[in-house]
């Protein structure tokens, strides 16, 4: 017998950012992911509106993956009201917490300098953290009321999963962000081959990336180049994925000989303490990964790395001579330690700062990308005299046409009937939607914020 489930896209559609979809019987309410909306700011004002829903209503929240954007209003749901259950893969919690609370500082400052209630606190975190269960990839969760919960590999962070909900003996997928596989040391992505709905991402939906064996032959040139001439390369860097990436292509790169060896910094506490996971937290990781961990390599560590996670420790950075590389936070400049090294190290021709991810509009690592001669740091100007490159091919998200092809593969069994695409700009959106109709021939839609669908389950 059919019955109908609603879904409902209170965030994360006509943008990337705020990912809060609902899943709802009669009896149920299941809400997946719980983001924050970003723009220019890292709290911007949508984040502080109630929820469109009654989060004591809610039963389950389930995660895919611990990016901002798919986690950032979880201790706010909570501070709300919620007190049912989260989901998510092992790796997903623990990440989360680490970036919940490194969160809560710009929770309370942004708060503080515009004078209103922080959105959450401390103790919201704490009782998140204790709601939240964690399940295995390829484990058959009941979670209630008919519905049972399925996590396959999204290949996209460590721990990020397509979430395939179960309720009626039919499926729909929620594929979070899926990965630009193949990837260094995550699996691929796993297909998604039997479900009737696919509510999926479109970041990319309208373009393609640089090729990935590219980039690491861009990496090794930059890092000649710059060691060549004697100066310091500075790469802003997301702690969360970017930075692991990074290392360990490094690693390759300085134990292969590939590199001369010069000292590598990484100078990030937040990055220090998500590469702590990523090191505990390797069942996971490709079989190829795995033949070199077994071999004895510790992957995200070599020789020349120093990891300096106090303060004292990265102020002595500024008084090692020579070549040599320094990774940090914030991955945009819009904060953290690498302002400290771009003040010291941008007015030196023979110096080169690296962009190897999303800048947004509005950040410094955007306005100096953009090519100005001269910027504001911590208070004093600072002229720009450092080389500039830019390497596109790190982007942890599918090209417009492996997003098609997930789409064919989900298609092959004939029983998907629509696609929702979410999760990215409008224009990558409607871009995608187009594609999928056009060359797949399979209902595709771009939901407006707020609007609902009644599903045949
Ligand atoms: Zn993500």
């Amino acid at each position: 017998m059919g019955k109908s489930l609603k879904l409902t896209f209170y965030g994360g559609t006509q943008s990337v950012t705020g990912a809060n979809f609902m899943l709802e019987s009669s009896d149920k309410k299941i809400l997946i992911d719980c983001g924050l909306h970003q723009g220019s700011k890292f709290y911007e004002d949508k984040n502080y509106l109630k929820f469109a829903y009654n989060p004591s209503e809610v039963s389950t929240l389930l995660v895919t993956h611990s990016h901002a954007d798919h986690i950032g209003r979880i201790p706010k749901l909570v501070h709300d009201g919620f007190n049912g259950e989260i989901y998510s893969t092992i790796e997903t919690k623990e990440i989360a917490q680490i970036m919940l609370n490194d969160a809560i500082k710009f929770v309370l400052k942004e708060a503080r300098e515009e004078n209103r209630k922080p959105i959450y606190n401390e103790g919201d975190i704490v009782k998140t953290i204790s709601l939240w269960k964690s399940v295995s990839y390829h484990q058959d969760l009941d979670i209630g009321d008919g519905f049972s919960a399925y996590f396959k590999d999204a290949g996209h962070i460590l721990g990020s999963a397509i979430i395939e909900v179960k309720y009626n003996n039919q499926k729909i997928a929620f594929t979070g962000d899926l990965g630009n596989s193949p990837a260094p040391f995550l699996k691929d992505t796993e297909p998604v081959t039997d479900a009737k709905y696919l509510l999926m991402e479109s970041v990319y939906g309208d373009r393609n990336h640089e090729d990935v064996e590219l980039r690491k032959e861009k990496l090794k040139d930059v890092i000649e180049k710059t060691i060549n001439r004697g100066g310091t390369l500075l790469i802003p860097a997301f702690s969360l994925s970017r930075t692991q990436i990074l290392l360990y292509e490094l690693n390759d790169l300085v134990e292969n000989k590939k590199i001369p060896e010069v000292p590598i910094f990484l100078d990030s506490p937040l990055a220090i303490k998500v590469t702590e996971i990523y090191k505990k937290r390797q069942k996971n990781f490709k079989d190829e990964a795995k033949d070199l961990i077994r071999s004895g390599d510790k992957i995200f560590d070599f020789s020349g790395l120093k990891v300096t996670e106090s303060s004292k420790e990265s102020e002595k950075i500024h008084y090692v001579e020579g070549p040599k590389i320094i990774i940090a936070g914030a991955g945009m400049s819009d904060g953290g330690r690498i302002l400290r090294h771009e003040k010291k190290y941008l007015p030196d021709p023979k110096n080169m700062l690296l962009f190897i991810n999303y800048h947004s509009p509005g950040s410094l690592g955007r306005i100096i990308q953009d090519g100005v001669k001269e910027v504001e740091i911590n208070g004093s100007k600072v002229s720009i005299k450092a080389g500039l490159q830019t390497i596109t091919g790190y982007s942890g998200h599918r090209g417009s046409d492996e997003l098609l092809e997930f789409v064919e593969e989900a298609g092959r069994s004939k029983r998907l009937e629509k696609v929702f695409v979410a999760m990215g700009e409008p224009k990558s959106s409607i871009f995608l939607v187009q594609r999928i109709k056009d060359y797949l021939n399979i209902d595709a839609i771009s939901p407006e914020v707020g609007e609902q669908f009644e599903l045949d389950f």
